[in-house]
């Protein structure tokens, strides 16, 4: 039984992974400030510490799985500074702390390293292509000098693990996170316009949470040196933004029209991983089909709003 900490444990990417490191039989705890994770995601049998994660923080530790921080670009824009923040200083904290009680660090990073693509699948090795004067640069190049962080303390003989995580989704987002797939399921559940921003012919390529907490946990274990090479983690079926809405509908059987609104800036193009590396290295893809993923959000969704709209009703 490891010593587990998940920073952003109260969150979508971190709530579904702290209830599969608890299955296993680890003693876990959760450092969130629930700025956008939720209390109610915490299962009991974890424990939960809520404080900033740029707020220095000391226990003895085994693993870190370091998510901390704003995902949605709806939500990460609202406070730049505060998504800086997190990726410098929070980030800085949690290798620091691990240097000082030999643990092991898994950095939750991003396709949005990789900016607007000019390469496409994106692997590793590929650069990016980021704009560091605009309204996603908080995020992006926060999460580049976090990578950054790691590579300087994996030097200094920290074991950091670095996953580049692609568009995720399933049960547990919040209905009103605001990223493609909880407003699309939630539009249309709802029978409301299904909001493209854009022409919809931009892509992305969506990951069920399942699949990628399995590749995180296999990251993690996974044998080699301290300065191991981040690692793409993510679904590799590219679908346009508009494909997606017309699923959300049919799925939902919804009678939902399509309403198109203005691209945001700096959204990018194209985005599909190459997970060659994660194949060989860690023996990992993904199983789950957009088809069955978004099935199973879906009826997530219903549940959630339909208790929603339960409890208003009691009030
Ligand atoms: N998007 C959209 N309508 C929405 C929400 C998102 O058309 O209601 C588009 C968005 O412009 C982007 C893609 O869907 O091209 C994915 O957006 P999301 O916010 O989920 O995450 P991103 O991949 O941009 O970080």
């Amino acid at each position: 039984m490891a010593r587990i900490l998940v920073t952003g444990g109260a969150g979508f990417v971190g709530s579904n992974l702290v209830l599969r490191l608890l299955a296993t039989g680890h003693q876990v705890t959760v450092l969130d400030d629930l700025s956008t994770g939720f209390k109610h995601n915490v299962p009991e049998q974890a424990r939960l510490v809520q404080a900033d994660v740029n707020f220095a923080w000391d226990e003895p530790v085994d693993q870190i799985f370091h998510l901390a921080c704003a995902a949605s670009p709806e939500k990460y824009q609202k406070d730049p500074l505060q998504t800086l923040r997190t990726n410098y200083v929070g980030t800085t904290n949690m290798l620091e702390l691990a240097k000082r009680h030999g643990a092991s660090l898994l950095f939750s990073s991003t396709s949005e390293v990789y900016g607007d693509p000019n390469v496409s699948p994106q692997p590793e090795t590929y650069w990016g292509n980021v704009n560091s004067f605009g309204p996603r640069s908080c995020y992006d190049e926060g999460k580049r000098v976090a990578e950054a962080l790691c590579y300087s303390y994996a030097q200094q003989g920290v074991r950091v693990r670095i996953a580049r995580i692609f568009n995720t989704y399933g049960p547990r987002m919040a209905p009103d996170d605001g990223r493609v797939v909880s407003n699309f399921l939630v539009q249309a559940l709802r029978g409301l316009p299904i909001t493209i921003y854009g022409d919809g012919s931009q892509t992305r390529s969506l990951c069920y949470v399942d699949d990628l907490v399995a590749g995180l946990l296999a990251l993690m274990a996974a044998p080699g040196s301290n300065l191991e090479h981040p690692v793409n983690l993510g679904n590799p079926c590219e679908m346009t933004v508009k494909q997606i809405g017309e699923l959300a509908i049919r799925l939902c059987g919804s009678p939902s029209t399509i309403s198109y609104h203005p691209l945001p800036q700096d959204d990018p193009l194209q985005r599909c991983p190459d997970i060659s590396r994660a194949k060989t290295w860690l023996g990992w893809q993904p199983s789950v089909t957009p088809e069955v993923g978004l099935s199973q959000t879906r009826d997530y969704f219903k549940q959630t709003l339909e208790s929603k709209e339960a409890a208003g009703h009691k009030q």
